[in-house]
């Protein structure tokens, strides 16, 4: 996969295998080593739009043989009152 120059910074783009969060309503899935292209400059994630298909297909109907993790959740607000 080839990118073009990052729009923010004009840094080059690589591809790499990065995790991504991705929240589908009260549901947070975790993505290990999923291809795409990363800014060398600022980070700025580029999704090519085949790969974020697949990951909401997988969100929706291709769990089998996903771990489960514990997340713990924190209210700022309560924790700060
Ligand atoms: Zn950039």
């Amino acid at each position: 996969m080839k990118y073009d120059t990052c729009e923010y910074c004009d840094g080059s783009v690589r591809s790499r295998r990065v995790t991504v969060d991705l929240r589908r309503g009260e549901r947070l899935y975790v993505f290990l080593n999923v291809p795409l292209g990363v800014c060398s400059k600022c980070g700025e994630r580029y999704y090519p739009g085949r790969v974020l298909e697949q990951l909401d297909e997988i969100a929706e109907h291709g769990l089998v043989g996903a771990k489960t993790v514990r997340v713990p959740t924190f209210d700022y607000k309560e924790a700060t009152a």
